[in-house]
């Protein structure tokens, strides 16, 4: 029989693509989420439960009738900006909802979590190439709730004998080459999809945030990953532990930093199409430069992160735009 992995935030962006492939790999992704920020039409790949991580008792029922081998939490609230307006919420939701899911996960004898964390980990480090062993100075409230979660992960593994894998991910791009799933938030905050909404003309204009940073071009720099390359990783990662693998962290990033305004130019590349620009102040809590200085994951789960070019996950999230998004 199929072995199922509940996958928490299956109904949002990267967790829709992480059920996509998981299914692929002959896994069963059965989707925990509230849809609050996700889409019911996002789950097809396998069952959904409708449910709440700050509801102990309808964690447990789900793991209770589908007895995962493997949990994946993805779910969390992920907006820097919003995290800095409201961190309460940040610090409740995202903190809670991963403790109940921990306490639940070793109450149900599953011994195998695989965690999405952040760069956001990081805080500003002054130009430094991120890996697995740069200290973690969170700057914002988005970034210190998931390392509080990265803490407790941890610890739950002496304690409880819980064997996870927890990923760094650096910015997640792009979408589904096939448009089953891919990129879509109320609000949308993310450079790329407000770009190509501002290419469309869903938007005057596309807002670039502060161009007085001390990089190449005065725009912030960032390591973007293909949404399908990074959920690629999460299913190397399951089959590490279920293979009796170590407890591990892995940055997922290219080592490839691109600015705001190169991320611009790709895109006049790959849509043949002028993007409307305003430039507008900085964002509170950004950093300046966030690029991976890891080839871990490369070279110790076999990870090809082949489609993280722009021109792919431009033109894949282009793609995307021009289908069917899905309805509120
Ligand atoms: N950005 C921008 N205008 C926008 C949205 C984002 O200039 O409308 C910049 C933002 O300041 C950051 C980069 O694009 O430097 C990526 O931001 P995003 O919100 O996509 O991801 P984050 O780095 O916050 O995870």
């Amino acid at each position: 029989m199929a072995q199922h992995v509940l996958v928490t935030g299956g109904a949002g962006y990267i967790g829709a693509h992480a059920c996509k492939v998981l299914k692929a790999a002959g896994f069963v992704p059965v989707t925990f989420d509230n849809i609050s920020t996700g889409w019911e039409e996002a789950v097809k790949f396998g069952p959904l439960v409708r449910g709440d991580l700050m509801n102990r008792p309808e964690i447990d029922a789900a793991l209770a009738l589908y007895k995962p081998v493997a949990v994946m939490h993805f779910a969390a609230l992920s907006l820097v900006g919003e995290s800095m307006k409201d961190p309460a919420t940040y610090w409740r939701v995202n903190v809670n909802g991963a403790l109940n899911l921990l306490e639940a996960t070793v109450a149900a004898g599953i011994r195998n979590f695989v965690f999405s964390s952040t760069c956001a980990t990081y805080g500003d480090q002054d130009g430094v190439l991120l890996d697995e062993g740069t200290p973690q100075r969170p700057i914002n409230a988005y970034g210190g709730s998931k390392l509080a979660i990265e803490e407790m992960v941890r610890n739950f593994g002496p304690a409880h004998g819980l064997n996870s894998v927890i990923f760094r991910y650096f910015n997640v791009a792009g979408a589904d080459p096939e448009a089953e799933v891919g990129e879509q938030h109320t609000p949308e905050t993310h450079l790329i999809p407000l770009m190509l909404d501002a290419v469309a003309g869903k938007r005057p204009a596309l807002t670039v945030f502060g161009t007085d940073y001390d990089t190449r071009d005065g725009t912030c720099v960032r390591d973007y990953v293909h949404v399908m390359d990074l959920v690629d990783a999460h299913v190397l990662g399951l089959k590490w532990l279920l293979k009796g693998g170590e407890s591990r962290v892995f940055c997922l990033g290219t080592g490839n930093g691109f600015s705001v305004r190169e991320v611009i130019e790709a895109s006049r590349t790959v849509t043949n199409r002028d993007v409307p620009v305003v430039f507008g102040d900085r964002r509170a809590g950004d950093a300046v430069t966030l690029v991976s200085g890891s080839e871990a994951a490369i070279r110790d789960l076999g990870w090809n992160p082949a489609r993280s070019t722009l021109r792919d996950m431009i033109g894949d999230a282009w793609r995307w735009a021009q289908a069917e998004p899905f309805q509120r």
